[in-house]
């Protein structure tokens, strides 16, 4: 019996993660976490009977505990609480499907603490790469990847222990906006950046693969992952999404996982690893998909993925500085207050306004984060 924390349960990486829960039966879920939404929370916790429960908004933490008085779960709240549910002793695995910077804190606790790390929230690798992957390797922790790109390269290093790496093939769908001009994305409206063509995500990331800052985070995330330069890193738009990722090694040879898009098998493959589960869902028809298409980005357009390259080499807190300006200006786009155009604006002001910082600790990057906040609020109220 395996036994799971989720931070982010009620958001579309948590709910899939709990949908395996429920179909293979055999994993015990010991601890939740939520930033408000208590109505789904409280299912939740009916359904599974978790120790702990963190919903991370103070005053709705109050009012579950009044609605699941009848539970045995104990309802905790904020920073501390996430981190409780991060450290719960009977967890052997923590999911960390939080979105945003908020989860570095947790996952470091979690680490500290021992637990594997089913990893979805990539902002913690692109902010604190440097000190998470060096502290998971001294505590022999497991990082496994959820997000689809990284659980395909890791499926296609399997076996090749110790074989060089060439070049990572990171796929892109190229987002809703593929295809288009400069001059055709001056009027893009909320509800069209919210539409992806292939998969269905929360709706941070789904603005951010519409901008390709999504693909500019995964390349950061796979730079600390698999250890290797941004320049071994290749993004192909594939806009049918079945490519999910592929490893070139030393001799030529390229190998990928392919398969329908769905993040269940990413989460069950993390969950799992390294056992193989059935999965039932639609299964990959090539015949049904005829062909399949590659395309270089175009960088001129999305700058979110030229900006994210540059981040990588400038190193330092320049990572941050992008993920936290990016974190704001999607935020305020998707409250119509900036528009779509304006999230990489954003993005690259910060990268020349904000302080730059060499070899940030913990506390500087949650400093740097705060000082690009500090510095949007005084550009807008300019
Ligand atoms: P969602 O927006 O769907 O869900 C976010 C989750 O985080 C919700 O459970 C939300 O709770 C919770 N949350 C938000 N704020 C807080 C807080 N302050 N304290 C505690 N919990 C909080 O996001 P996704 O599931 O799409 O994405 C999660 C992470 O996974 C992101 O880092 C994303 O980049 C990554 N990812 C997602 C993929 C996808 O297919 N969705 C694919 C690959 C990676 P509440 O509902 O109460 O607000």
């Amino acid at each position: 019996m395996k036994n799971i924390a989720v931070l982010g349960s009620t958001g579309s990486i948590g709910t899939q993660t709990l949908e395996i829960v429920r179909e293979q039966g055999d994993i015990t879920v010991s601890a939740l976490a939520a930033g408000s939404n208590i109505a789904l929370l409280e299912r939740q916790i009916r359904e599974f009977s978790p120790k702990l429960a963190c919903v991370f908004d103070e005053e709705k933490a109050k009012e579950l505990r009044v609605k699941a008085a009848d539970t045995a779960t104990k309802i905790v709240s904020g920073m501390e609480g996430l981190i409780e549910v991060a450290t719960i002793p009977e967890s052997e695995i923590l999911v960390t499907a939080i979105v945003g910077m908020l989860g570095i804190r947790p996952t470091v606790a979690a680490i500290r603490a021992g637990k594997a790390i089913a990893l979805a929230n990539k902002e913690t690798l692109v902010t604190a790469g440097h000190i998470i992957m060096p502290m998971a390797k001294e505590h022999h922790v497991p990082i496994l990847p959820v997000d689809s790109e990284h659980s395909a390269i890791f499926q296609s290093l399997q076996g090749n222990e110790g074989n060089r790496i060439a070049r990572i093939l990171l796929t892109a769908s190229g987002g809703p906006f593929r295809g288009r001009t400069k001059e055709q994305l001056k009027d893009i409206q909320v509800e069209d950046a919210l539409k992806h063509p292939n998969w269905s995500m929360g709706r941070k990331i789904t603005v951010d693969s519409s901008t390709l800052v999504n693909k500019g985070l995964e390349v950061m995330e796979a730079k600390w992952l698999f250890g290797v330069k941004a320049e071994q890193i290749q993004v192909v738009v594939h806009p049918q999404s079945v490519i999910h990722s592929a490893v070139e090694y030393e001799d030529g040879a390229v190998i990928a996982q392919l398969g329908t898009p769905d993040m269940r098998l990413p989460i069950q493959y993390a969950l799992y690893y390294p056992e193989r589960r059935s999965l039932s869902g639609k299964r990959l028809n090539l015949f049904e998909l005829g062909s399949l298409t590659f395309e270089q980005p175009d960088t001129e357009t999305f700058r979110g993925l030229s900006l994210a390259y540059e981040a990588m080499e400038r190193g330092g807190n320049m990572p941050t500085i992008f993920n936290a300006a990016n974190e704001r200006a999607v935020a305020l786009f998707l409250e119509h207050r900036i528009s779509w155009a304006g999230i990489t604006e954003l993005i690259e002001d910060c990268m020349n306004g904000v302080a730059y910082r060499k070899n940030p600790g913990l506390e500087e990057i949650l400093e740097t984060e705060a000082a690009v906040y500090a510095y949007i609020d005084g550009r807008r109220r300019e």
